[in-house]
């Protein structure tokens, strides 16, 4: 059987974890932000620090949490790096009350499925 290389690395390992290794090669841009290519995928990345590496053409849910100050509930697909539902919260919400929309969203999504790949979480808030 002839196995086409193009088709058997569609599926790579950071698919799977989702997480991306960098190849040697990474230079960074005015701001800090690490850019480089993944070794598995090929696809373009980039991290703040070096530590974990995203999709450069994803979302960094770090970058934007520490951009906003407005809280909200983001509901992330993880394998396609997409944010695929936002909800924001008024600023006079405590604790309980956001534990309880964020209940809310992930019943409302699904998310609570360990293979739905959703991740919900409050971002935002940043007191500047
Ligand atoms: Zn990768």
């Amino acid at each position: 059987m002839l196995i086409r290389p193009d088709i058997s690395y569609t599926m790579t390992q950071c698919w799977y974890t989702r997480s991306h290794i960098p190849v040697a090669t990474r230079h960074r841009d005015e701001q800090g932000t690490l850019f480089s290519k993944c070794r598995h995928c090929g696809r373009p990345i980039r991290s703040h620090g070096g530590k974990s590496w995203t999709l450069a053409d994803g979302i960094d849910l770090d970058e934007l949490a520490s951009q906003s100050h407005i809280r909200y509930i983001c509901v992330t697909n993880t394998f396609e790096g997409e944010v695929i539902a936002r909800y924001v919260l008024e600023s006079d919400l405590d604790d309980e009350a956001i534990k309880a929309r964020c209940e809310a969203v992930i019943d409302k999504h699904g998310a609570r499925e360990p293979l739905s790949g959703l991740d919900v979480r409050v971002l935002g808030g940043t007191k500047h």
